[in-house]
This record gives C-alpha cells, structure tokens and sequence, in this order.
C-alpha cells in the first residue's frame, strides 16, 4: 500500500475514533443532564403545588373562583389552584390520600404504585413492564390536609425522546463534520504528498533511461518535502554536471589522441607506399616520433589526472617546508635550456604549508614550464613566494614575459584540453592547468592570472 493512502487511512481511522468518543460523550453527558433536569423540574413541580392547595371547611358559592377546582373532602373542600400544575413536560401530578387513593389528578404508572410507601421530600424508582418512572413526594401540611400526599411521576422515556433527539443530532453534525474532515484532509495529504509522487516519478524516469536532466523543480518553500525535492534537484544538477564532465573528457581526450595517431598512420601509409630516399625515411621517423611523443604525455597526463581525481578523498596532508620545496624546483628547472630564457627566484625562508608535497610540487613545476614553453627568446622567469601571516595564507607567483594570454582566453585556460591558438606550436596537451587549479582547490587555494598580450603573464597561486 501506498505512504499516501496509509497515512489517509490513519487519519480517517483517527478521525472516526474522535468522532465516536465525542458522540458517546455527548449522548453520555446529555443524558446525565437531563435526567438531572428531570429530577429538579420533578421536586420544582411538586414544591409548587404544595402551595396551591388549601381546605375550606365552608366556601360559600359566591367565594369559588370559577378556574379553581374544587373537591369534597371530609367535612369540607379542597380548593385546588388554577395554577396547580397536573400535567406539564411529561411530570404528572396526583393528590392523594395517605391510604394511596387518588383524590386529584392522575396516576401514569398504574397499580404498581402503590408498591411504593410515601416518604416525604424522597425521590423513588419505579419500572413496569413498559417503562420506569421517577417519583417525587411531599407531604401535605396545613389544617384540613395533613395527611395528604402530592405525588410527581415522570417517565424516563420523556427524558429518553429527547436523549435521542439529541443524539441524532450529534450524528448528523459529527457525520457532516467527519466527511469533511476527511475530504479535506485527503486535499491536505494530496498536497503535502505531491513532491513525493514527483520525486519518485523523476526517480523512476531516471532509473529507467539515462536521462539526467530530469528535475522536480517544486519551486521555494520551507516545508520538509520541498527542501528534500530541492535538494533532489540539487544532486542531480550535481550529477549530471560529473557525468557530462566526465562525457567531455572522454570525447576530448579521444578527440586529441585520434589526432597524433591519425598523423602516425598516414604518415607509415605514405612512406611505405613506394621506396623513399633515407633523408625522407628520417623525416617521417621524426614526425612519427614527435607525434608519438606527444601521444605518451597525453596519456601520461590523462593517467595523471585519473589517478588524481580517484585519489583525491585519500591524500594525507602533512606540514612540510614549502620554501625549501619551491627553492629546490627552481633550482632544478633553471637548468633547461630553453629560448635562453633565465630563471630567478625570491623565495621566503620557513614558509610551512599543509599539504601533499608531490601534487604541489606538480603544481609548481607546471606553472614554471608553461613560463619556459610560452616564454620568449632571452626572456626570463619570477618566481616569488611570500607568506602573509595576518591572513594565514601563502602567495607563490610564477612570471614571465612571453607571449602573454588575450582576455577572451583567460577564462578558458583552465578548462581541458584547452590550447590556445598561439600555443599549439609547443608541445602541450592542455591540461596542465587544470591539473593545477584542481591541486590548488584540493589544498583550499586558488589561482589567478594576469596577463597581457606581448608582455608576459603572472600566475599566482593563493593557500
Ligand atoms: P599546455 O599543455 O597546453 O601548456 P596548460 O593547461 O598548461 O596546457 O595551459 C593551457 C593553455 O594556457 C596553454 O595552451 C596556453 O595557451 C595557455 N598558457 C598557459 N600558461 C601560459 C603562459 N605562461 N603564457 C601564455 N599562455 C599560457
């Protein structure tokens, strides 16, 4: 079964068992009410009519009130009051003798009633076969009526009709209450459900294809299932970003080794097809060489690079002198010989980093022979290191004054595999720099460059 219809079962499952406790407390706390009330409007009654009989020995007829009742009794008249209350909600009244005899009014209940003995002021149970009844009684007291009893009846059906009349109220409101309870809690459910439904289908659709584009897009909102769908959305722009990445090195790094391969191929095709002087068999030996030169740093490179990327969560950073590290680099790499281009270098003593020294070292050097490749005849390199110890960082720049980067290209240098048009003379497979950048990020840095056309460039690394 489906989260959504589970939870839409628990809660209409909730909202029943609410909806029975409320009626069951309704019908439970009315009924004891109204039988409270009956109880009281019972004694109300009979309190009341105990005033409104009196006894007249003589009463002429001139003196009768004609909506008064009037009853022979021993040797002279009970006057019963118009107000006498006989019968009202169900509460009957009768008048009786202390030998049970009915003188006034009526007796609901039948024979039975005598069974019970009048006790003044005392509430009594009675049940027939059909129905029980309260009794209330009060003894008579004054001259004449001593003796007598006014007895109240009610039935406890009277109470019962209204019981029912109540609780079938209750049942329609409770029922319209938990249709709409349910109704709209199905609407909310539906609602806080939605980005499930859509993250599971997007989940779906990317189980079943290769399709990474796919997005929730469920927009902003600080509720739990849309910082999750957002979040969803987040790791798939994350993912395909790697994957596309990943796509483009491949293809790039076909696309640059089909080159030299291609060259190698037609140029033994062309020298084998016909016998060739030993001068040409040279050169074409050097083109081949040349180019199978340049295939092994590509791929040299590219292992480089693959190991770096499969490393990069296991490299253990240690403290090591980074001044002695850069110092020894230049000292070695103003050996080569190259355009008699110069190498001088200005490094800060004890400059300590934490690092993985054999990928900063990569990152120097890089930097150092990219000055020497695009570096111009009799020109020289700067390298300086200097550390600014308010802000705990390091600054290592590589300067030169060669051919220099235009605007437009120095966004891209970093990418892979790029060269700019200038540079193709040299030797280069294009990944030098983004090589070192990745290095840089990995220690927590960053590298900037400088440069203008003609005049030379500065890279300068900050960690
Ligand atoms: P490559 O193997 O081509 O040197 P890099 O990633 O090291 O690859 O550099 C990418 C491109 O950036 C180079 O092809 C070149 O166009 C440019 N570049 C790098 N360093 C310099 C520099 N010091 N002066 C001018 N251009 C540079």
């Amino acid at each position: 079964m489906s989260v959504k219809k589970k939870v839409i079962l628990w809660f209409a499952s909730i909202l029943v068992a609410v909806a029975a406790v409320t009626f069951l407390t309704v019908v439970t706390v009315s009924k004891s009410i109204i039988n409270s009330n009956l109880k009281s409007s019972l004694e109300e009654t009979v309190e009341k009519n105990v005033t409104e009989i009196e006894y007249y020995f003589i009463l002429s007829e001139e003196n009768k009130d004609i909506y008064n009742q009037y009853i022979s009794y021993k040797d002279g008249f009970l006057e019963i009051d118009a107000r006498f209350l006989d019968k009202i909600s169900g509460i009957t009244t009768g008048l009786y003798q202390e030998n049970g005899e009915l003188i006034y009014g009526e007796n609901p209940v039948g024979e039975k009633l005598a069974e019970i003995e009048f006790s003044d002021c005392t509430l009594n149970k009675i049940s027939t076969s059909e129905d029980s009844f309260y009794i209330f009684d009060r003894k008579l007291d004054g001259l004449g009526i001593s003796g007598l009893w006014l007895r109240a009846t009610v039935s406890e059906s009277a109470a019962t009709s209204d019981l029912n009349y109540i609780a079938n109220i209750s049942l329609i409101i409770l029922g319209i209450i938990l249709c709409l309870g349910i109704f709209i809690g199905i609407i909310i459910i539906e609602n806080i459900m939605s980005p499930i439904k859509k993250i599971t289908e997007a989940a779906i659709k990317i189980g079943n294809g290769t399709d990474l584009k796919e997005r929730i897009n469920m927009g902003e909102g600080k509720d739990d299932f849309k910082i999750l769908a957002r979040q969803f959305d987040i790791m798939m722009d994350r993912l395909d970003e790697a994957f596309e990445k990943e796509k483009r090195f491949t293809s790039d790094a076909s696309h640059e080794l089909r080159t030299p391969a291609a060259v190698i191929s037609a140029q033994c095709e062309y020298t084998l097809e016909s016998p060739r002087e030993i001068e040409e068999y040279i050169e074409s030996l050097e083109v081949i060489s040349r180019q199978n030169r340049r295939m092994s740093s590509l791929i040299n490179d590219m292992l480089y690079l693959s190991r770096f990327e499969n490393k990069k969560k296991q490299y253990t950073f240690e403290k090591f002198d980074f001044s002695q590290c850069v110092s020894q680099l230049c000292k070695d790499m103003s050996l080569i010989e190259n355009k008699n281009i110069k190498l001088y270098y200005d490094i800060e003593e004890n400059v300590f980093v934490d690092g993985e020294r054999e990928l900063l070292e990569r990152l120097v050097s890089n930097l150092i022979s990219n000055a020497y490749k695009y570096g111009k005849e009799n020109g020289e390199i700067k390298v300086s290191l200097v550390s600014d110890k308010k802000e705990n960082k390091i600054r290592l720049s590589v300067e030169d004054n060669g051919i220099g980067i235009n605007r437009d290209e120095k966004g891209k240098i970093f990418d892979r595999f790029y060269r700019s048009d200038k540079s193709r003379s040299e030797s280069g497979t294009g990944l030098g720099l983004s090589l070192a950048l990745e290095i840089a990020k990995l220690h927590g840095g960053y590298i900037f460059v400088e440069s203008e056309i003609g005049v030379g460039s500065t890279f300068t690394l900050v960690m």
